[in-house]
């Protein structure tokens, strides 16, 4: 029987290069995006498309009510935002903060948290897209501090979901970096293509199952100081 992965922000970029590869890899794919009726791409990959918007915790309710009866090998969360690349601690707005926030820590781990009840245990993964901005050690200094600090949030919280799941819960949790890849938010100038990251990723995350505990890698496994 082939495995499932629910895809949290598979619209466009690394989340529609995520769906299509574990789709093309003959995985069963059920991919979120805000807006259901431009989701022509994920629909032409056989992906079952759902509507999620990751900020929203009534969204998020309805998203678990709907997959009731649903087993998941993989529970990706990518969806993420990185605000204007000006963004600074001088000229964010609180609006800003929050949005960040919001979308890149806090909805991740509460969306993990309501779903990890369907994810199978001893087998299962967990993936949070954070990035290597959110390192504490090497984040400063590589630009976009708000958004570094929100992929730290995210990694802080990441570990603290970890430590609640306990010792024995079997599952597998990764805190993805995706190295630095031509998408929007990418932009044109980054060396990777979204091909070559996600065949990685995937790749790390089928090896991972199994495995239990939590690591901070790249694309291609290696791991990242905290
Ligand atoms: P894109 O901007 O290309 O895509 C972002 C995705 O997140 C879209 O599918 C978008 O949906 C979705 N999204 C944004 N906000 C929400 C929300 N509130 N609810 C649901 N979905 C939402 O970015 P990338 O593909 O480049 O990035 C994907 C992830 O990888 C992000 O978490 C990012 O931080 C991380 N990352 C990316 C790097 C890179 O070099 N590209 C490097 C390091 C990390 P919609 O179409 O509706 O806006």
């Amino acid at each position: 029987m082939s495995k499932t992965v629910l895809m949290v922000g598979a619209s466009r970029g690394l989340g529609l290069g995520l769906a299509k590869q574990f789709s093309a890899e003959g995985w069963k794919v059920i991919g979120t995006v805000r807006d259901p009726s431009r989701a022509e791409a994920l629909k032409a990959a056989g992906v079952q498309v759902e509507a999620l918007d990751i900020a929203d915790a009534a969204s998020v309710e309805a998203l678990n009510e709907r997959l009731s009866g649903t087993e998941l090998d993989v529970l990706y969360v990518n969806a993420g935002i990185s605000g204007s690349r000006q963004l600074s601690v001088d000229n964010a707005s609180d609006e800003d903060v929050g949005q960040l926030f919001v979308t890149n820590a806090i909805g991740p781990v509460r969306l993990a948290k309501r779903m990890t009840p369907r994810v199978k245990p001893d087998t299962g993964v967990i993936v949070f897209m954070t990035s290597i901005m959110g390192s504490v050690e090497t984040g400063p200094g590589m630009g976009m501090p708000l958004y570094g600090a929100s992929k730290a949030a995210l990694n802080h919280l990441t570990r603290t979901f970890v430590a609640e799941l306990g010792e024995d819960s079997g599952l597998t949790v990764i805190s993805m970096h995706p190295g630095w890849v031509k998408t929007d938010m990418g932009g044109e100038e980054a060396p990777l293509d979204i091909e070559t990251s996600c065949r990685g990723m995937v790749e790390q995350v089928t090896r991972a199952s199994g495995q239990g505990g939590h690591r901070y890698i790249d694309y291609q496994g290696q791991p990242l100081p905290w």
